[in-house]
């Protein structure tokens, strides 16, 4: 991992309940890349290749949720980027396939619940500290992603091209 996005994520421990150490080692120790770029939706965004981190958008949501909520979220994109990594981007590309709106979000909630579920796992396992985290609120999703959908499964946008709008190099 690079020293820049080390520093970063270790900066927020200030919470004595929380280990960000034990965080980064365990991002070390599975060979998770993460690199640090803008992105106009989300404070982070993963593909099967990496995850990425928008370093103002992390701080911006530390400031409203807190570090416990930072922890969270990045286990649950290394839930996100595992589930990846095993699979490869055809779960991505099956989900886009799907022909009803209404079936890719339920497809989506279950991606994003294995998600939750392993981001409260890990965070109990690297803390000692039980957390009941909920990334994704279906309604919000479905309001936000139904253009993207559509522009994909018509394939007027593949997913590497989504994410290239949806994210800049800083
Ligand atoms: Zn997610």
């Amino acid at each position: 991992m690079n020293a820049n996005i080390e520093k970063f994520i270790l900066s927020f421990d200030e919470d004595s309940r929380l280990d960000f150490t034990k965080l980064v080692e365990f991002i070390k120790f599975n060979n998770i890349p993460i690199k640090q770029i803008g992105i106009k939706v989300a404070p982070a965004v993963t593909s099967a290749e990496v995850i990425y981190l928008d370093f103002d958008g992390v701080l911006d949501t530390e400031k409203r949720f807190g570090s416990q909520f930072i922890y969270f979220l990045i286990l649950h994109e290394i839930g996100h980027f595992l589930r990846l990594r095993k699979y490869g981007e055809n779960l991505i590309k099956d989900m886009y396939a799907i022909p009803e709106y209404p079936d890719f979000l339920d497809k989506v909630m279950e991606e994003e619940n294995f998600a939750d579920k392993f981001g409260c796992i890990m965070f109990y396992k690297l803390n000692g500290v039980r957390y009941m985290g909920q990334l994704t609120n279906r309604d919000v999703y479905a309001y936000q992603m139904s253009s993207v959908y559509n522009a994909v499964h018509h394939g007027k946008l593949n997913y590497e091209a989504m994410l290239e709008q949806i994210t800049y190099e800083i």
